[in-house]
């Protein structure tokens, strides 16, 4: 008998629930499925059934081999971060046939019972009406098989192991499901401008909104020669682990050392990050123009530090011209910092570079500051001709993960 085919079945929970636009949600997660295992150099076909989605890497024809298991791996690994994938089995697959069904079970729980499982169950799953066993003869049939095959025995009250199989156009038979972030695939929800710093919060925000189905791109304000090379490598490491959930993310460099020095010079000093953080949002709006990108997102959480108060969001705000979505507003650092080690961006923003923020940080920085206040120190500058500056002086790159 030859080994069935190894696939990955992937399961989606939201997505499903999109009614009319279900089709959309669909296309855009295989979409992303494929252009995500494209770039870890497998070119997967992916096979469609109602509420899931079968992967199959490439010359996954029926046949043993390390190669195989390693790209299973990879594509495990790869799918496994893929926003609006709930859930994923590596499985077998095999044709409708109750022989080949057993064969690919005894593929599927062997390593299983291998590695010392002392006893399992079938759970079965019949999809497909127009197959003649009913979900508690196939889980039945299919554990007696199992049992006798591999001297195992059954305990269907607490099992050690399960193994499974879904009855649809064909069997595929698993013993493993591993969780997927969940959340809408990449780009449903459009397009939206991160501000990222170096820091931890923005990072895990612009996580939060890509889960959401919002592709961000990132900005990056640095202000050299008070911050250095350094600081922007670290920008773009963060933006390589993002790139791993997300796909590859546009990283736009804007030069700010002009706009910092305009802004401390003009004072006051205690309005001076609101004043910056208000051109950060007119450089990220026109650049959130360009793009098309429908929204802007900061790492702000409410009450975090000075200019994270409502009257410094209400003053940053004003000099946005696209709403401005701050995922992180009621997260504890502590939730924060959790996140971020779970995307893998933590280790990265601890580093310690500076950023230009810290550069110029006021003092004693306001924490009711004024938007009157902040208009009349901005009437001594020119305010289109930095912010002009700022958009001409735009590098950007494309960050692969
Ligand atoms: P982070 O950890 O993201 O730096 P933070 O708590 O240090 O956040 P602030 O330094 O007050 O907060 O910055 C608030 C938000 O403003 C950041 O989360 C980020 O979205 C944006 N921001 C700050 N500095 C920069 C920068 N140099 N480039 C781009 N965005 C920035
Ligand atoms: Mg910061």
């Amino acid at each position: 008998m030859t080994r069935g085919r190894r696939v990955l079945l992937v399961r989606y929970g939201e997505v499903a629930l999109k009614g009319q636009n279900r089709r959309a949600f669909e296309d855009a997660l295989v979409g992303s499925l494929k252009e995500r295992a494209r770039r870890a150099g497998l070119d997967v076909a992916v096979l469609r059934s109602p509420g899931r989605l079968f992967l199959v890497p490439p010359a996954s024809a029926p046949g043993p081999g390390e190669a195989e298991d390693g790209r299973m791996e990879r594509l495990l690994s790869v799918a496994s971060r893929v926003f609006g994938v709930v859930s994923l089995s590596p499985a077998v697959e095999a044709p409708l046939e109750w022989d080949a069904i057993v064969e690919a079970a005894l593929q599927v729980a062997r390593p299983v019972r291998a590695r010392g499982a002392p006893t399992f169950k079938v759970e079965a799953r019949r999809a497909n009406k127009g197959f003649p066993l009913t979900s508690p003869e196939i889980a039945r049939e299919l554990g007696r098989a199992l049992a006798s095959g591999l001297d195992w025995p059954v305990d269907v009250a607490r099992p050690a192991a399960t193994v499974e199989v879904e009855v649809r156009e064909k069997a595929y038979v698993f013993a493993e499901t591993i969780p997927g972030p969940g959340g809408l695939p990449a780009g449903t929800a459009g397009r939206g401008v991160l501000l990222l710093s170096g820091g931890i919060d923005s990072p895990v925000a612009g996580w939060l909104v890509a889960k959401r189905g919002l592709q961000p791109r990132a900005v990056y304000f640095h202000t050299p020669p008070y911050t250095g090379e350094k600081a922007r490598e670290k920008v773009r490491t963060l933006c390589r682990t993002l790139a791993g959930w997300l796909g590859a993310i546009e990283l736009d460099s804007v030069p700010f050392t002009s706009v910092s020095e305009a802004v401390f010079r003009a004072g006051p000093d205690r309005l001076g990050t609101v004043l910056m953080r208000r051109f950060m949002m007119r450089v990220a709006s026109r650049i959130a123009e360009r793009v098309g990108a429908e929204a802007l997102v900061t790492g702000e959480s409410l009450g975090q530090v000075a200019s994270q108060t409502l009257p410094s969001i209400a003053a940053i705000d004003e000099a946005a011209s696209l709403p401005v979505l701050r995922p992180l507003i009621g997260l504890d650092k502590s939730e924060i910092v959790a996140l971020a080690r779970r995307i893998g961006t933590y280790e990265t923003s601890i580093l310690p570079h500076l950023d230009c923020c810290s550069v110029f940080v006021p003092r004693h920085p306001a924490t009711r500051p004024r938007l009157a206040d902040c208009l009349r120190a901005e009437a001594r500058l020119p305010v289109e001709d930095l912010v002009a500056s700022c958009l001409s002086g735009v590098e950007t790159e494309l960050v692969s993960a």
